[in-house]
């Protein structure tokens, strides 16, 4: 994989939750280049490898990613994923 491995530092209490936003404009609506491959137990597709380039859709273009460690949890862990299953 393409990440560093983490530096275990001070132990946390939970395991901290992080989250990959836009260097530039700080937006975590980013994505990454990756190949899904077929599960054919599962019945979808799989992320097999995340390649190295990143994309945010707020500033529509190449972006490199900072990855931060969350304080509260998101709003989606309060309301609930709003996933909707891939065609
Ligand atoms: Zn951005």
């Amino acid at each position: 994989m393409t990440e560093p491995a983490p530096a275990h530092s001070a132990p946390l209490p939970h395991t901290a939750l992080h989250a990959y936003v836009c260097n530039v404009c700080g937006s975590d609506h980013v994505t990454r280049k990756a190949w899904a491959a077929w599960d054919v137990a599962a019945q979808a597709w799989v992320l097999e490898v995340a390649f190295d380039y990143a994309h945010c859709h707020r500033c529509m273009g190449d972006a490199r990613l900072d990855r931060v460690t969350l304080t509260s949890p998101p709003p989606a862990a309060i309301t609930g994923p709003a996933h909707v299953a891939p065609g």
